[in-house]
């Protein structure tokens, strides 16, 4: 019998503490001997910076994980159990099925989208003898990246090849942060695959952990070449159109795409959100598509120093640190919505995350060292249809309409337009040299006065809410720039719950961000690989 692993929970070590002091603390606390122990590791590491006693006292929250010899829980164990101290531990999952359902026995899946959803569903599928063809609209990586430098050079987009099309998906000019805000077992086998890639093995401890933009540019061609070797055929380049179809539920025999049919007996369609030709193509071909709320704010940039600073002092150990994150939240008050930060990027800098001429969105990025100068993250409020108006596509013509309106202002070549905090909350413009990361160059603009009211008002809330936990969070160091309209995907491709299908489809399965099941990198990938899981045990109908 597989032996069972046990998470302590709720430690705590100094910065410093040698690990032998916290282990022998740990098992001491839960009732655990020495030799109650077979194995013991960290599990799970994150630093806490909240202030103590009106004192700063930097520490690391710790969980750690136990596998214990027969007969070795105490009275003093099981009471931990009881106060939720030590919990059983899920056994990891896996990234393949053992036994595919026959209807798919010698099949061939087209998995639509080259993110982390579409590369961890065609894993899954590879490594359990499917045939799979991964068809991306955008460029393999390394003509990806002349085509994104091609645009910073130029102020052109390559509609197909740019940030957010290509191999590795959106993510790929990312910071690459790979926290979740959920515990799945296919966590773990997906860390181990990154690891075994070349993404650094604390990856899998590290509560915020983060690979960076070069690393993953590293990493992307060896899980390519591991999908190659296991059969998997990769089409880049290639935009799918639509589908033939047939049959009631409707079968997808073969995908249409700008270079030719491809046959299939099964589809995971994972094009991400920014993919708003390809939704409308599909909802148009009957594909059933809801509205969700999704967020929308600006980014702001600050120093970093300003930043680190503050969340670390200025102390012996804040130097070994590095660069401060920081995540804030404003609860919802004086009638107005909650707000908050997102994929904070620190020493990062802002990017245009730009699919399609005349729509202006920014997003961060950072390298592995977190080397910049600049701290970056969205500012962002929630909206849904009571905001944004009814009807399938009503968040996306919001998102559009607002996009447009920044690129406008911006003046129509991809500056973006930025306002000083103290700016921002007077509702003036800014004037002098307005300096931030963003390459394409910061333009005086009017931010309080483009966002729609309620929203403009939210971030002033929590602007003032904000400048009291980040000295100098609200003041001329801080920067808005913006807009940042595709935090999370406006819209949800509803599913059949155990089968994962598309409603009124026998063999369509949509996965990760753009079918509005994932907001972030891990989040697609334990998406797309649970689904195609799904899909291999189920098989299509
Ligand atoms: C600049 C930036 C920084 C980010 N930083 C982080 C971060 O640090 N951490 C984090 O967790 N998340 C981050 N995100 C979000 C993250 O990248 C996405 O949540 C994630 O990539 C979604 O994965 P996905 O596979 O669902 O879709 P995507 O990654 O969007 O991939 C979709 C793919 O489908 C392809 N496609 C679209 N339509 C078609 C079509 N018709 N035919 C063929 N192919 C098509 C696209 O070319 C694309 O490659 C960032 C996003 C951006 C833009």
């Amino acid at each position: 019998m597989a032996s069972v692993t046990w998470r302590i929970r709720n430690l705590h070590a100094g910065i410093d503490e040698p690990e032998a002091e916290l282990r022998a603390r740990a098992l001491a606390a839960v009732g655990l001997s020495e030799e109650a122990v077979r194995s013991f590791r960290i599990a799970r590491r994150s630093l806490d910076a909240r202030r103590r006693g009106g004192r700063r006292a930097l520490r690391f929250a710790l969980q750690a994980d136990v596998e214990l010899r027969e007969g070795a829980r105490s009275e003093a164990f099981e009471r931990a159990r009881r106060r939720g101290q030590v919990v059983e531990r899920a056994a990891a999952g896996s990234l393949r099925v053992d036994v595919v359902h026959p209807t798919l026995a010698g099949a061939r899946v087209g998995v639509v989208g080259a993110g982390p959803a579409g590369l961890f569903a065609a894993l899954v599928l590879a490594r359990s003898g499917v045939a799979v063809d991964v068809i991306d609209r955008g460029a393999g990586l390394a003509a990806r990246g002349r085509d994104v430098a091609g645009f910073l050079r130029t102020r052109v987009p390559d509609p197909e090849s740019n940030l957010l099309y290509g191999e590795g998906g959106a993510g790929t000019y990312s910071d690459g942060k790979l926290y979740t805000r959920v515990d799945d077992p296919l966590e773990t086998p997906i860390l181990e695959t990154l690891i075994a890639a070349g993404a650094p093995a604390d990856i899998a401890v590290d509560s915020r952990a983060h690979i960076g933009t070069d690393r993953l540019h590293r990493i992307l061609p060896e899980l390519r070449e591991e999908l190659r070797r296991s059969g998997v055929r990769f089409h880049f380049g290639t935009r799918v159109l639509d589908f033939d179809s047939d049959g009631e539920p409707r079968r997808i025999r073969a995908l249409r795409s700008s270079r030719g049919e491809f046959p299939v007996d099964a589809v995971l369609l994972a094009t991400g959100h920014s993919a708003r030709d390809t939704l409308r193509d599909w909802a148009a071909r009957g594909l059933v598509i809801h509205p969700k709320p999704f967020q929308f704010g600006v980014r702001i940039e600050h120093p970093q120093e300003l930043v680190t600073r503050a969340r670390h002092g200025t102390g012996p150990e804040a130097a070994s640190l590095g660069p401060a994150y920081y995540g804030l939240v404003c609860r919802a008050g004086q009638g107005l919505p909650a707000a908050h930060s997102f994929c904070m990027c620190p020493g990062g800098q802002i990017v245009a995350s730009v699919s399609a001429p005349g729509f202006l969105c920014t997003n961060g990025m950072s390298n592995s060292r977190h080397s910049s100068a600049w701290a970056n993250a969205a500012l962002v409020v929630t909206l849904g249809p009571p905001e944004y108006g009814e009807g399938a596509f009503a968040g996306v013509e919001f998102q559009e309409r607002m996009e447009a309106a920044f690129f406008e202002a911006g003046g129509s070549d991809y500056r973006a337009p930025a306002q000083r905090a103290p700016d921002f909350l007077a509702g003036r413009a800014s004037s002098g040299e307005l300096r931030s990361s963003y390459k394409l160059g910061a333009a005086s603009g009017r931010i309080d006065a483009l966002l729609p009211e309620r929203v403009r008002d939210a971030l002033r809330r929590a602007l003032l809410h904000f400048d009291r936990q980040i000295p100098g969070f609200a003041g001329p160091e801080g920067l808005l720039v913006g807009v940042e309209a595709r935090s999370s995907g406006p819209v949800r491709l509803p599913r059949v719950d155990e089968t994962r299908r598309a409603l009124g489809f026998a063999n369509l399965v949509p996965v990760g961000e753009g079918a509005g099941y994932a907001g972030g990198i891990m989040s697609a990938a334990i998406d797309g690989a649970r689904s195609a899981q799904r899909l291999l045990e189920i098989g299509v109908s």
